[in-house]
């Protein structure tokens, strides 16, 4: 029995519904709903363009980015579906644009936003990359650490193809080690001990 939700789910060609006939579907999740209207579904390109604002201050080599005015992720990302229907995939637009004027992103790829602006979508900031190649060059285009160290020079320590910077890690140690009294000495090996840094046991006098 319907359980008198509504709803304006666009029927034409959806595979995610299933039409119960007397103006009821049964939607995605299963429940049976009152269609409440037959609305078109429009083409992607076209709801696309609508949620776009030509930038008049964000540029990258001379273009303009492309400003995704639509939903974002907490983390700035623009969220898009490419096919609007009720239960399909929730992508980003920078991603459909992509495919639409350049062409396929290989399987596992991800765009990297050239222009550093994470909800443009101009195809001309767009590079499709490998899950490594974009994470080793958000390494590298760090300047300053969290902490606002200089990451160059003596500061970098490079491992695992990441940068790290020493100051921080000094600065974990010397926490590590106000959090942990006892443990530095716990760790010398009396071999490596001076003879003039062991201290007088008191109660032997
Ligand atoms: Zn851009
Ligand atoms: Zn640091």
């Amino acid at each position: 029995m319907a359980n008198g939700h509504s709803t304006d789910v666009r029927l034409k060609d959806n595979p995610y519904v299933t039409e119960l006939g007397g103006g009821y579907i049964r939607n995605a999740d299963g429940q049976e709903v009152r269609i409440i209207c037959h609305r078109k579904s429009r083409p992607a390109i076209a709801r696309f363009l609508e949620k776009i604002r030509v930038s008049e201050i964000l540029f990258h080599n001379g273009t303009p980015c492309w400003e995704w005015i639509g939903c974002k992720t907490k983390i700035g990302y623009g969220q898009f579906k490419p096919d609007g229907r009720r239960g399909a995939v929730l992508s980003n637009p920078h991603r459909f644009a992509h495919e639409y004027f350049i062409g396929p992103i290989p399987e596992g790829w991800e765009d990297d936003h050239l222009c550093q602006v994470r909800h443009c979508c101009n195809p001309l900031h767009l590079e499709a990359v490998t899950l490594q190649v974009n994470r080793k060059r958000r390494d590298e285009s760090k300047t300053h650490c969290k902490r606002n160290h200089p990451l160059s020079g003596d500061n970098v320590r490079v491992a695992n193809n990441k940068r790290y910077c020493r100051a921080c890690g000094r600065q974990r140690g010397r926490e590590f080690l106000a959090r942990n009294p006892g443990y530095e000495k716990r760790m010398q090996f009396p071999s490596r001990q001076k003879p003039n840094n062991i201290i007088p046991n008191d109660d032997a006098t």
